[in-house]
Order: C-alpha cells, then structure tokens, then sequence
C-alpha cells in the first residue's frame, strides 16, 4: 500500500459513495475461470475489478532439489509473480522484495489447510502471474489459488477465501482500488477459511483497533460473498447430473399400480360426471367389440364388390383397343414375344447347329467341286466316296437351289451320255479287234490322262 499524503479530491462522496460507484462494504465484481491451462494440473484465471490474475497448480510431484523434501509431508511453493506490463509504470521482471513477502504471506494462508501430511517427499507448486494490477493482487491470487489447488484435486479442509480492507477519507471501506490504495490512510489484506478462521493478516497504515473490528467484519462478509462464488464455480465443474439407472418395476409395483387403478374406478362411478363418462365408454366397449365383426362382414364385401366395379371399368376401357387391333397382330406379338425369349434362351443349341450347317456346306461346296470335275469327266463315277455322294445329295436336297429333278435329269443324262461313249468304244473296240475285254469308261471331254493312269 502506498499512502498518498497529497491527495487533492475526494474519494467517498457525502452520499457515501466511492469514486467507482461501490458502497463501503462492496466488493468488486469477481469472475472465475476454471481450468484454463491444460498443462497445469489445476488452474484458474480470475478477473476481480480490473485485476487479472491467472494461477497454475503443479502437483504433488516430485520434489527437486532433493534437499528441498520433506519426509513427512508435501512442501508447499508458491510463486507470485508480476507480469512487467502489468502496473502503469513497468515492473522489473523477476522477483522483488514485495513479491518474495507476498509468496510467503500467501504460502502461509494456504498451509493450514492443504492436507500436505499425504503427500511426504512431495511439491505442491502453486503459481500466480499478475496479468493485470489494481490493488488487491494479491487477495486476488489468493482466491485464484484456491480455486486452482481445487481444480488440482489437492486434498484440503477447505477453501480459503481473501479480501482486504482500508481506510479511506477516514472511513472503513472494504477491497480498495488502485486509488484507495494509493491515497487511503491504511489497507488491511486478510485469509481466512471457510469457518472464518484467519491465514493471513497484514496491515500497512495506521488503524485503531475499532476500526480494525469492524475492517474485519466486513471482510467477513465480504469473503463470505467470494466464498460463494468460489464454490459455485467449483460445483459448476464439478457437479455433473448423475443419472439413476432404469429401476425395473417389481411384481409388487405393478399390482399397486393396478389397485391404484382400480380404486380410481370405484371412485369414478360414485361421481355424477364420472357416471356419464363410465356410460361412454361402455357404449365405445360395445362398439369395439361388434366394430372388428362388421368391418370383417361389411368391409370385404365392399373391398370386393369396389374391386369387381375396378375390373369392369378397366374392361370396358380396354375394349375399343382390343377391337382396333386384329387377333393376327396380337397373336404374331405374341408369338414373337415367345420366339425371341426362345431364341435368346436357346442361343448356344442354334449356334451349335448352325455351325454343323456351315461345315456341311463347306463339305458340299468340296463335293460339287468333286461333281463338276466328274461331271467334266475327270472322274469315273465310281471314284466318288459313298459319303460324299451321300452329303452331296443331302445338301443338294436341302441346301442348294438345283432341284432334286433336276438333278435327277443332270445324273440320267451324265450316265446316258457315258453308256453312249462307252458303247461307241466298245463298238471301236469291237471294230478296231480291242486287245482288251474290259470296258474303258471315259469322259468324252477329258484328254483321258486319269483314264491313261488307271490303265
Ligand atoms: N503497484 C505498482 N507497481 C509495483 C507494485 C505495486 O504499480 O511495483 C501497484 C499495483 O497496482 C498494486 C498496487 O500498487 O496492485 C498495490 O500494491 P500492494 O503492494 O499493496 O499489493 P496488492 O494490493 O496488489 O496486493
């Protein structure tokens, strides 16, 4: 606290007011963030006027140095620090005499009820950067604090809660501004537990000890009102919905909830209205009851009867179409409806056939080729294969477009003309004394060199 001496106006009006609005026994408005480092294993950042104030909560962890341990209990640190840019004029980074004083007073309000005896050998590191400062800092890094060892999960008996009093334009005022700091005549930082138990108390100023009674009654209070707000942060994070699970419903239930029922039944016939009501719903019983019958009665009939009355509508519409088309296109489009499914199921079958009757014709077209020479008198009728005049004659018969007469005719007059030749040779033979008796069959066309050869 720093006490102005040469302060010019004045800092409570006659109203009693102070210059930021507040009565004596306000204090500023506090809010609580809660676990905003993620690093940390609690944290909280506390705005509190326009002081701001974040704290990280370390632990309990290992202790280092080693010599810093305590084999009986967890050592408590706490650093308060004060960010350079955090006061109008800059403060020197690193620590100062005040800030070391502030670190102990706040250590110390922590001790008596963090449950350190649990955790022996261990740290417990508590954190507290002054972001932004208008007197109070360090009430307000106190109540941070305690908030963030919370979050932290350190055990502790309770929570402690700070706020400071002074004197102000000769009155008591409780949580001075920067202002009432800096031009008041006293300022009295205290903590305090849950139950009102005192861990810090520091006075800078002069204060008779009226004044401090009742500075510590409204920091009473005024804690009190903090110790509300920590709390409600606290059980905000904290106190999740827990959800029952479904109870079945027992036997016993059930037939209570019939009884129930039941008696709300009798109850109901006893009521003029409840009368009316019962004689309702015994008419929609009945009507319930006989609505299944007459529905399966009545309402197939009608299905049935709305049916046949579709059908002849349907009838009737497609007669004229019926007429306008003739029985042969309707029996040809469904003909060749049929012979394309067919075709499309037996395609492999035709394909197989079709194949036999390529090879047959190409076997043919050999033998005419065969014929041709022999009908030129290239072969003795004779030389052609039974199988091959077989073929021949089928294919010619089914594949070629020489009638079977015709061919006939061709064959009658071929071997005419070849019992002609052979008689005018024989006739020769005779003529010329032939050296032979056999008969020489030769084509009248051909040099005769197959015949020459066969001699
Ligand atoms: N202050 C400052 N520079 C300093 C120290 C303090 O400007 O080096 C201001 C700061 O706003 C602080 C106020 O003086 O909040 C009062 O400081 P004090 O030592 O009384 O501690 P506090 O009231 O913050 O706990």
């Amino acid at each position: 606290m720093s006490c102005m001496s040469d302060k010019t106006g004045k800092l409570i009006t006659d109203d009693g007011l102070r210059l930021d609005g507040r009565r004596a026994d306000e204090i500023r408005p506090m809010k609580i963030e809660i676990g905003v480092l993620s690093r940390a294993d609690g944290s909280c950042y506390l705005e509190w006027g326009r002081n701001k104030v974040l704290v990280g909560v370390f632990g309990p962890r290992e202790a280092h140095p080693r010599r810093m341990q305590r084999a009986d209990a967890a050592v408590i640190r706490y650093k308060y620090n004060m960010a350079s840019f955090s006061v109008e004029d800059r403060a020197r980074p690193g620590p100062s005499r005040r800030s070391i004083e502030i670190s102990k007073v706040s250590r110390e309000a922590f001790e008596p009820v963090i449950m350190a005896e649990l955790f022996p050998k261990t740290a417990i590191d508590i954190f507290v950067e002054v972001l932004q400062a208008d007197a109070g800092t360090r009430t307000a890094a106190i109540n941070a604090s305690s908030i963030a060892l919370a979050d932290a999960g350190i055990p502790m008996k309770g929570l402690i809660t700070s706020c400071a009093f002074g004197k102000v334009d000769g009155q008591i005022v409780l949580d001075l501004n920067k202002e009432e700091d800096n031009y008041g005549e006293a300022d009295f930082p205290v903590a305090m537990t849950q139950d009102g138990e005192i861990t810090l108390l520091q006075m800078d100023g002069h204060l008779t000890s009226e004044e401090i009674k009742k500075g510590l009654e409204l920091v009473r209070n005024g804690c009190k009102e903090i110790l509300e707000i920590q709390q409600a942060v606290l059980r905000k994070k904290f106190q999740t919905p827990i959800e029952e699970p479904a109870k079945e419903t027992s036997m016993e239930e059930i037939s209570d909830i019939e009884n129930k029922v039941l008696e709300a039944e009798v109850s109901m016939k006893y009521a003029s209205e409840a009368t009316v009501v019962e004689e309702i719903r015994e008419e929609i019983k009945v009507f319930e009851e006989d609505a299944p019958k007459k529905i399966a009665e009545e309402g197939t009939v009608a299905e049935e009867i709305h049916e046949c009355e579709k059908l002849e509508h349907k009838i009737e519409e497609a007669k004229p179409l019926v007429e306008e088309e003739t029985l042969e296109e309707v029996i040809k489009a469904e003909i060749g409806e049929k012979a394309d499914l067919k075709a499309s199921l037996e395609i492999d079958p035709k394909i197989t056939e079709f194949e036999e009757l390529e090879l047959i014709k190409e076997e043919a077209c050999s033998s005419d080729a065969k014929k041709m020479k022999f009908e030129s008198g290239g072969f003795a009728e004779e030389e052609i294969p039974l199988y091959e005049k077989s073929i021949t004659e089928k294919v010619i018969s089914e594949k070629t477009s020489e009638s079977k007469n015709e061919l006939e005719f061709k064959d009658k007059s071929r071997k005419k003309v070849i019992a002609e030749e052979a008689v005018k040779v024989e006739e020769k033979s005779e003529k010329e004394n032939s050296k032979g008796p056999w008969l020489v069959v030769k084509d009248p066309s051909e040099s005769g060199s197959k015949g020459d050869k066969d001699e």
